[in-house]
């Protein structure tokens, strides 16, 4: 009997691939057959390229024509429930399913023979000379304990030959094997006790078990510090007592390192690890045990939700309303969304954590779509800190100073009480602008619509757009003039130097990504604050995320404002996450907080919302402005960028769109623009942006492939959709 789906050799199926065709093509079932989902091999033009089975073939084409799939590769074959995601994740996001597959193959080594690969890890001989080169190496290696690297990878990351690495390997001081066929993953055991929970803690926890093993989301919202992790855990212990897998994703990389020691606390071992950090060897062997149930949960960026899970029975989105679950490049879509998406499909469940939600989940939350828990204090004795607006028009401070009298008071109190403060201020760099004094013109970036920053530590300009750096000059690039160009207004380097005039034998520590070379030096810097190495912590927003420093008491934050400027919609509630988020850092242990917000508006609505603390009267009222304008989400949003090295044909072709917009107009839909989008130049190429506004029951995406169907894109040009815009 023919085992269903199966396709006997010479059958006609279809074959999706990685190549930029978009579509599956036919071809005939090669010798011994093969099921839905096998990974192939196919001959393609002159080139075999691996692909997907993905399904059957179409019966238009000559079968005599067609030709043969070269041979089954030897990978965990794709199940239908992630090939049903990837379709209508495509569907959703409007991505050719080609693309599609990239992102759920993109593992180097994925369809090489087992074993074809060596890997390398650090080796206990010492070479016989140290050199530069070498001493790269090592460091990469020490990096990662794991190993798991592949010849090429190590180079690359070291910035040295491969030779180095095989003179590295004949003197025992690197390790060179095989990759192992099969190395699962040490057992967690969901039967270990977990923390003794309180009252609220264990009423959430329960309510998680009871809605385990089945398709729905739940909102997990409590402040930092409230116990979400521990409460999560047990949604986690729960789905791996039903033998199903757990997929935790996290916004940031540096927060993995000490999730991953809880996680080992409380189940007796390490789950898998995927990031951008991770090794490729190390990657594919996740890939690879995530198929054949040889890891039962895997921490993860984004990207993890591509893996192919064998029993996906649960999904925690971590700090939900982070904006970097939101992929702005290649395909464009928001990973908590896709999560919710993936996990109905294989029927798990969804926990959204969060201390602030974004405005799309609170409301979902609010009309019954989702469940809501709420874990009302924080755990122990820590109170939640008090927050206050030191008024900037009635401090006195001196120019090129940014911390106030009051602020400066509020520190010196801790010092002396041997705790910690932070002073928070969303600004990478030394200055953001630099001016010449004697014409005004301010440095930007040759390539983006973006002004260049000051790095005084890199001592370089450096453009947050597209990372491009130059030297500080010392001639104005616009009149010539020498010595007269300046730096204007704070950034964290700049901040540092006033802390170090106002508080001299305070121990300080400046917390902003570009300041370490890697994803370890940050972990340690994090590690050492938390051990009390710092009495001072300058921080970027990655302070604000989920890290644990008992000893701080005092949250300063330099310019509360500087979110509420500019057009975007969301500022409001992009303000108030992040400044609840980095007030929530102060007082975790037994010490109460305070957070101090320097404002020049203490009046402004968000600010006083900040303040006031009634969290859900913000939302309601988030809520309420964005349902009269029928924004998200009571309305659904699409933007259209189109992007080439020259802008006139960008606007050419957004007005001749907008003239033919009949398809949008159809269902309803509003065209805005063609306008410069939020970022007008990135990287020497323009950016013109189309809004589309629709109802939130408008078939919109039919609409905009009805209406882009056949359009024809002058040379260079690009046109990217993007299916729920993060600004608006
Ligand atoms: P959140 O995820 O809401 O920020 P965590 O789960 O990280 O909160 O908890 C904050 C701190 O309090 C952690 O160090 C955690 O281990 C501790 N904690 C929370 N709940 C308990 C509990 N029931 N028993 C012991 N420690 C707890
Ligand atoms: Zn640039």
């Amino acid at each position: 009997m023919a085992e269903p789906g199966f396709f006997p050799e010479g059958a006609r199926l279809a074959v999706l691939t990685a190549e930029p065709i978009g579509r599956p093509l036919d071809y005939l079932a090669p010798e011994g057959g093969c099921f839905p989902g096998a990974f192939v091999e196919v001959p393609l033009g002159p080139r075999r390229v691996p692909g997907v089975v993905w399904g059957a073939g179409d019966g238009r084409f000559d079968a005599a024509k067609l030709r043969r799939v070269a041979r089954v590769l030897d990978v965990p074959p794709m199940r239908a429930e992630l090939q049903q995601f990837l379709i209508r994740m495509g569907n959703y996001t409007m991505t050719p399913m080609s693309a599609m597959l990239r992102l759920a193959t993109r593992t180097p080594g994925l369809f090489e023979a087992p074993g074809a690969r060596k890997v390398y890890r650090a080796g206990t001989g010492t070479p016989d000379r140290m050199t530069e080169a070498r001493q790269k190496v090592l460091a990469v290696l020490a990096d990662h304990p794991g190993g798991g690297f592949y010849l090429g990878e190590l180079a690359q990351l070291a910035g040295v030959t491969p030779n180095v690495v095989k003179g590295l390997v004949a003197q025992g001081a690197v390790s060179e094997i095989e990759e192992p066929r099969d190395l699962p993953y040490p057992t967690l055991d969901p039967t270990l006790p977990g923390k003794v929970l309180s009252g609220d803690q264990a009423a959430a926890a329960a309510a998680l078990r009871g809605a385990a093993g089945r398709f729905g989301v739940t909102l997990l919202k409590g402040v930092t510090g409230s116990g979400k992790t521990e409460v999560y855990l047990e949604a986690v212990a729960e789905c791996l007592r039903q033998g199903r897998q757990a997929l935790v994703l996290l916004p940031e990389i540096a927060l993995t390192t000490e999730f991953l020691a809880r996680v080992e606390a409380r189940f007796g071992a390490r789950p898998g690890e995927w990031h951008s950090g991770v090794t490729q060897g190390e990657r594919r062997r996740l890939w690879k045990m995530v198929a054949e149930n040889g890891a039962q949960m895997v921490v993860g960026a984004r990207s993890a939700l591509f893996l192919p899970f064998r029993d996906l029975g649960l999904v925690i989105v971590d700090e939900e309303h982070d904006g970097s679950y939101k992929q702005e490049e290649g395909v464009l879509y928001n990973a908590r969304d896709m999560a919710v998406l993936r996990a109905s499909i294989c029927g798990a469940q969804v926990v959204l954590a969060s201390a602030t939600p974004s405005l799309e989940t609170w409301v979902n939350a609010e009309s019954g779509k989702y469940a809501r828990l709420d874990l009302h204090s924080r755990f122990g004795v820590a109170e939640l800190p008090e927050m206050r607006a030191i008024d900037m028009r009635e401090e006195h401070i001196e120019s090129a100073h940014w911390i106030s009298p009051t602020l400066v008071r509020e520190v010196v109190g801790r010092l002396n009480a041997g705790e910690q403060a932070m002073l928070f201020l969303n600004r990478r760099g030394y200055a953001p602008v630099t001016v010449c004094r004697a014409c005004g013109h301010q440095i930007g970036c040759d390539h983006c619509d973006a002004r260049m920053v000051e790095h005084r530590f890199l001592k370089r300009l450096v453009c947050h757009q597209c990372g491009e750096t130059k030297p500080i000059p010392t001639v104005c690039p616009a009149c010539g003039v020498e010595g007269k160009l300046a730096p204007v207004g704070p950034g964290v380097e700049r901040l540092a130097e006033e802390v170090a005039e106002r508080f001299p034998t305070a121990r300080v520590a400046v917390l902003s990504s570009d300041l370490f070379g890697s994803a370890r030096a940050l972990k340690e810097a994090i590690a050492g604050i938390a051990n009390g190495g710092a009495d001072i912590i300058i921080g970027t927003q990655i302070v604000a995320k989920g890290h644990n420093f008992p000893r701080l008491t005092l949250v300063g934050v330099i310019d509360a404002d500087l979110g509420l400027q500019g057009s975007d919609l969301r500022a409001a509630e992009k303000t108030f996450q992040l400044m609840r988020q980095v007030a929530g850092r102060a007082g975790r242990a037994e010490k109460p907080g305070l957070a101090l917000l320097q404002t020049f508006q203490p009046e402004h609505p968000v600010i006083r919302a900040i303040l006031g603390g009634d969290e859900e009267a913000f939302w309601r009222a988030e809520a309420a402005a964005r349902q009269a304008q029928g924004m998200p989400p009571y309305g659904r949003m699409a933007g259209i960028i189109l992007s080439g090295p020259e802008v006139q044909p960008l606007f050419e072709l957004g007005n001749e769109l907008a003239r033919r917009d009949a398809p949008l107009r159809r269902v309803g839909a509003q065209l805005f623009g063609p306008a410069p989008a939020p970022i007008a130049r990135v990287r020497g190429r323009h950016r013109v942006r189309m809004l589309i506004r629709a109802d939130r029951t408008a078939p919109l995406q039919p609409a905009i492939h009805d209406w882009l169907r056949g359009v024809k894109l002058p040379n260079a040009v690009r046109l990217a959709i993007d299916i729920d815009p993060q600004s608006f």
